[in-house]
């Protein structure tokens, strides 16, 4: 696939900057819609979803929301039309799910900020021409001392590790960000200083909408392609959509993916009306991710040997699906987040 083509033509239909309101050259629309074409991208290509994804979510969203006017005209507007993508660089080799843990440091020389560390695993690294990169500015404070860059891509002092081989979503390009003495005016700081936890994690809310849009796209996918294919297959001498066992399967297929769009549909509204919606991220990214491995795994099953090979769509669904419960928080760290906040709701 020519992902720079597709990027193009979702930066034409204004889904690359879905929630930014039109003073920024986005589309304003709401993230109800945002989830709905997420989901819709990714039903036909789950890395063009994410690419999607980061670039509405990661990276716009955490300029929209802690950026200086100053700063939203020169890093949103030219990241709109797909002439530009960003990313957001947070894990590192040592740490993914202990972000607080970076070791990426910046310091302030005279008024430039310089970074030196390493970050991994970061989406559209290849393609990016700016990312949102957290480093720790006082390593006294632990996550209270880390702090968010707005850094431009290329730039001296930055360059881009070997693009990941990965099991799914191979059209989307991973690779890891080193920063060695790389120097950017003091300006590029987003929000204030040590408030890049904050930062990180509220994005990662919003961002988990995004990638539970993605689960339930592949799902989609892989329901789409299993239902199709049950209604053609002849199997002692009628369609195997006959059989009750591939009926069972079908009907616990749709209504994991029901319940889960619900989840993802109700966090993004009461995120469009101003409402806490952190758990309810958590859940959704929780039900979707986890639908999406069991339905793309029952589509195949249900292609049988032709589920196996590449011909079908089936087998990309299988290896796009899992990814979902790995990034933007795994599906182990989904629930300490929904139990801490259950919990917290409790102790009042
Ligand atoms: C294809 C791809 C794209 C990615 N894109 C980005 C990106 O654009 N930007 C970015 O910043 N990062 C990105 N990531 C990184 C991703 O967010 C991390 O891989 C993820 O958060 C997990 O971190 P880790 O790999 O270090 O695993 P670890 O944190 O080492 O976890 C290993 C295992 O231990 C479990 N575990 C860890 N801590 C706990 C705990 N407290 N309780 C219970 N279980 C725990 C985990 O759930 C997991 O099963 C991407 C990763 C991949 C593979």
């Amino acid at each position: 696939m020519d992902s720079e083509h597709e990027v193009k033509k979702m930066g034409a239909l204004g889904l690359l900057a879905m929630d930014v309101p039109e003073e920024y050259k986005g589309a304003e629309l709401d993230y109800l819609a945002y989830s709905i074409a997420v989901e819709e991208i990714s039903r036909g290509c789950a890395s063009t979803g994410v690419i999607m994804s980061v670039n509405n979510s990661l990276y716009l969203g955490p300029i929209l929301k802690f950026g200086s006017e100053e700063q939203k005209h020169q890093w949103i507007s030219p990241f709109t039309s797909g002439d530009k993508i960003g990313c957001f660089a947070l894990s590192e080799p040592g740490n993914g799910s202990d972000a607080g843990a970076a070791s990426t440091m910046a310091r302030l020389e005279g008024s430039e900020w310089v970074l030196n560390g390493t970050k991994a695993w970061i989406t559209n690294a290849w393609d990016a021409s700016a990312v949102v990169v957290f480093a720790t500015t006082d390593k006294s404070q632990k996550h209270k001392g880390i702090s968010a860059f707005l850094v431009p891509m290329p730039t001296p002092g930055l360059s881009l590790g070997k693009k990941e081989d990965k099991l799914g979503i191979r059209a989307s390009s991973t690779a890891n960000l080193i920063f060695e003495d790389c120097r950017i005016p003091q300006a590029n700081l987003l929000g204030q200083q040590g408030m890049g936890f904050k930062i990180a994690m509220q994005t990662l809310d919003s961002g988990r909408i995004g990638i539970a849009s993605q689960a339930l796209g592949i799902a989609q996918g892989a329901l789409d392609c299993a239902v199709d294919y049950a209604e053609k297959r002849m199997s002692f001498g009628s369609p195997i959509s006959k059989l009750q066992a591939i009926q069972f399967k079908l009907a616990d297929m749709a209504l994991a993916l029901e319940s889960a769009r619900l989840l993802t549909w109700r966090a993004a509204m009461l995120k469009d009306n101003g409402k806490p919606y952190t758990k309810e991220a958590a859940m959704a990214k929780l039900a979707a991710s986890e639908a999406a491995t069991a339905i793309s795994h029952q589509a195949i099953q249900i292609l049988g040997g032709m589920g196996y090979v590449t011909e079908m769509p089936a087998e990309r669904h299988y290896r796009d699906a899992r990814i979902t419960e790995i990034y933007e928080g795994t599906s182990e760290i989904q629930r300490l987040v929904i139990a801490g906040q259950l919990l917290k709701a409790y102790r009042g």
